[in-house]
C-alpha cells in the first residue's frame, strides 16, 4: 500500500500510531463503546432481539394491511423481510461484537456502511437503489435497539482494550466528540474544522492527537490502514514505511517520558523566578473532568463550559436539563473540587454548539442569537440555570460567569435575573451564597474596548480569546479555509488583551485568560509580561504552561513585553515573542 502524508491544522499535541476508524455521518450518530469480553453474548444477544423484534414488526404491518392496499405495499414489506433475513444484516454485525468489541449500535451502523459503499460500486440502477431498502430496515433495528437497555460499558481489561483506532470523519461536532470520551480511540482526523472549534477544543480536552482541516482525508485514507497522527504539526501519514514509523515511535516515547517528567510538578506552587504567583486553573466540560483537573494540580475551574450539559439530548424529546438535574451535576463539580473555585460559565448555546444538530441555524450563527442572546430571549431557561448554580454554590465557591456580554444593558439584565433567582431561590427556602461573584466573558471586541462598563458593574473578567480572536479578525473559527488567518498574535488581539488585563488591574478586580492561549506554552511569557496572573485551559495543559511559569523572569520579560505591544508589524512581534521564550 502506498504510503502519503496530508497536512492540515494541528488541533491536539501528541503523536498517535493506529489504524484509521472512517466514520460516516450515520455512523456519529450512534453511541461507540467497546463491550467487555463478559458481555459480548448479552450485546449479541441484545442485536438478535432487535431483530427478532423488527420481524414480528413487519408481520404484523403484513397482517394489519387493508385489504385495498396497493400491492406494492406488500411486496416492499417481504423485502425488508428478506434485506432483515439476510446473513449480511443478521449474521455479519453479530461477528463484529464479537471480534471487535463494538456495541451492537455501532456494529449494526459499521456493517450497513460497508455494504453500502458495495452498492454504490453497481452499475445496475435498480439493484443500486435496493441501498435505500438496507439502510431503511438498518434504520428499523436501530429505532428498536435504542429503545431498549445498553448495557452499562463495563471496564475493559489491558488486553481486550484495542487502543489502536483512529476517527477519520469528514467532521465531528462537539456533540458527537463528547461520546468519544470512554476514550475507545487514540486520535482524530478531520476534513473540515479549525484549531479552536469546539470540536477540536473536545479534542485538547480528551489530551488525545487530532489534526483537522485535512480536506480530503476521509476519502483517501481506507478503512483500517495504519495511520500516524503527528499533532504537533498537524501532519498525517498513512500506510507509513517501517522507517518512518520507527522515527515516530521514539517521538512518541520521548513526549511519554517528558509527560511522566511534568508530574514532578503537580504540586509544586507556580510562581515566577522572581517570586510572584499565578493561579492556573482548568477548563472543563462535564463534571467527570474535575478528576483530571485535580490530577493536573490546577487550583480550582476556571471555566466550566455548562452547554455540554445541554447538547446532543436528542434521545430526551427536545428537553433541556432541569434545575434538579442540573444542580446536581454542578454541586458534583464543586464537591469534587474539594473548596477550591469552580467557575460555571453560563450556557453559551449557538454557533458551532447547537443544541441540537437537527435545529433549523441561523443565517450567520457565529453573530446570531449566541450565548447571553440566547438565555435572555429565553428567561426560563436562564433563571432555571441561574437557580441551579446558586444552590450548588452552598457546597463550596462557586463563581458565574456570563458568555458575550457587549451591551451594558445585557449586563444589567443578566444582573437582574441573577437577583430574581435569588428572590426565587429563598421563597423556596434553598440555601446559596448570597455574595457570589459575577463575572464577564471579554470575548467582543466592543466589551474590550468599553471596559469602565463591565468593571465598575461585576466582580471579574475573563478574556475569551477564541471569540476575542474570531470577532476581531472577522473569521469564522471553524472554517479552515480562513484558518490561515486566525493569529493570537494580531497587533489588534494584544492590545484588546493587553487592555482589559490593565483595566482589571486599574479597578482591583481579577482578570482571566480562559481561551486557548492560556494553554499555549509559546504565549505563557508574553502573558506573564502583559501582567496575566490568572490562566485557565484543558487540564492536559498546565503542567506544561507551569514548567515555563517557573522558569519565567518577570524582570527581563515585563519590559520586552511593552516593547511587544508598541509594535505593529506581525514579523517583528513573531520574532520578539519567540526572543521571549529563550530569554
Ligand atoms: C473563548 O471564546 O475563548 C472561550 C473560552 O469560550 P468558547 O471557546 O467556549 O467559546
Ligand atoms: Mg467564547
Amino acid at each position: 500500500m502506498a504510503s502519503f502524508t496530508l497536512h492540515g491544522i494541528p488541533v491536539s499535541r501528541g503523536i498517535a500510531i493506529g489504524r484509521a476508524h472512517l466514520l460516516t455521518p450515520a455512523a456519529l450518530d450512534v453511541k461507540h463503546y467497546l463491550v467487555p469480553e463478559e458481555q459480548l453474548e448479552a450485546e449479541v444477544r441484545r442485536l438478535q432481539d432487535a431483530i427478532a423484534q423488527v420481524h414480528r414488526d413487519l408481520q404484523d404491518l403484513w397482517t394489519d394491511l387493508p385489504k385495498d392496499a396497493p400491492t406494492e405495499l406488500g411486496a416492499f414489506i417481504d423485502v425488508h423481510a428478506l434485506i432483515l433475513s439476510d446473513p449480511m444484516i443478521s449474521e455479519a454485525p453479530l461477528d463484529i461484537i464479537r471480534t471487535r468489541h463494538y456495541n451492537a449500535e455501532w456494529a449494526l451502523v459499521t456493517q450497513i456502511d460497508e455494504l453500502s459503499a458495495q452498492f454504490d460500486e453497481i452499475e445496475d440502477p435498480y439493484l443500486r437503489e435496493r441501498k435505500a431498502d438496507i439502510q431503511q430496515v438498518a434504520e428499523r433495528v436501530l429505532k428498536v435497539l435504542m429503545g431498549t437497555a445498553q448495557l452499562t460499558p463495563g471496564k475493559l481489561s489491558e488486553d481486550e482494550y484495542q487502543p489502536q483506532m483512529i476517527v477519520v470523519a469528514h467532521d465531528i461536532s462537539p456533540a458527537d466528540m463528547l461520546q468519544f470520551r470512554d476514550r475507545s480511540f487514540i486520535g482524530f482526523v478531520t476534513d473540515v474544522g479549525g484549531q479552536n472549534s469546539h470540536t477540536a477544543i473536545v479534542a485538547r480536552s480528551l489530551d488525545i492527537p487530532a489534526a483537522v482541516g485535512m480536506s480530503q482525508a476521509s476519502q483517501l485514507i481506507e478503512q483500517d490502514d495504519w495511520i500516524i497522527i503527528d499533532g504537533d504539526a498537524g501532519v498525517v501519514v498513512a500506510n507509513p514505511s517501517p522507517l518512518v514509523l520507527d522515527q515516530y515511535r521514539m517521538r512518541q516515547a520521548a513526549n511519554l517520558k517528558a509527560r511522566k517528567k511534568l508530574l514532578k510538578l503537580k504540586k509544586t506552587p507556580a510562581v515566577t523566578r522572581d517570586g510572584t504567583s499565578v493561579r492556573l486553573y482548568a477548563n472543563i466540560e462535564l463534571p467527570d473532568d474535575c478528576e483530571h483537573a485535580l490530577d493536573s494540580g490546577a487550583e480550582g475551574i476556571g471555566l466550566f463550559r455548562s452547554e455540554f450539559l445541554f447538547m446532543g439530548r436528542a434521545g430526551h424529546a427536545h428537553s433541556m436539563p432541569s434545575e434538579d438535574e442540573q444542580f446536581e451535576q454542578y454541586r458534583r463539580s464543586v464537591l469534587a473540587m474539594k473548596g477550591r473555585p469552580v467557575t460555571i460559565r453560563t450556557l453559551d448555546i449557538g454557533a458551532d454548539k447547537p443544541l441540537d444538530q437537527t435545529e433549523h441555524t441561523a443565517l450567520n450563527p457565529a453573530l446570531g442569537l449566541r450565548a447571553i442572546r440566547y438565555c435572555l430571549a429565553e428567561p426560563q431557561i436562564f433563571l432555571t440555570q441561574l437557580r441551579a448554580i446558586l444552590r450548588a454554590s452552598a457546597y463550596g465557591k462557586v463563581r458565574l460567569l456570563i458568555p458575550m456580554l457587549a451591551h451594558a444593558f445585557e449586563i444589567d439584565q443578566s444582573l437582574a435575573m441573577i437577583e430574581q433567582a435569588k428572590a426565587q431561590l429563598r421563597e423556596a427556602g434553598h440555601n446559596f451564597d448570597a455574595d457570589i461573584d459575577v463575572g464577564a466573558m471579554i470575548e467582543i471586541p466592543a466589551a474590550a474596548l468599553a471596559l469602565p462598563m463591565f468593571v465598575k458593574r461585576l466582580d471579574f473578567l475573563s478574556i475569551g480569546t477564541n471569540d476575542l480572536i474570531q470577532y476581531t479578525l472577522a473569521i469564522d473559527r471553524v472554517d479552515y479555509e480562513v484558518a490561515h488567518l486566525y493569529n493570537p498574535l494580531h497587533p489588534a488581539v494584544l492590545q484588546l488583551i493587553a487592555m482589559t488585563i490593565m483595566a482589571g488591574k486599574k479597578a482591583g478586580i481579577d482578570v482571566a485568560v480562559c481561551g486557548e492561549m492560556a494553554g499555549d506554552v509559546k504565549l505563557t511569557r508574553l502573558l506573564l509580561g502583559m501582567g496575566l496572573r490568572e490562566f485557565s485551559m484543558h487540564p492536559a495543559q498546565l503542567l506544561s504552561v507551569k514548567q515555563e511559569i517557573l522558569n519565567s523572569d518577570l524582570g527581563t520579560i515585563t519590559p520586552q513585553t511593552r516593547k511587544i505591544l508598541r509594535t505593529m508589524e506581525p514579523q517583528a512581534i513573531a520574532e520578539a515573542v519567540q526572543q521571549l521564550q529563550v530569554i
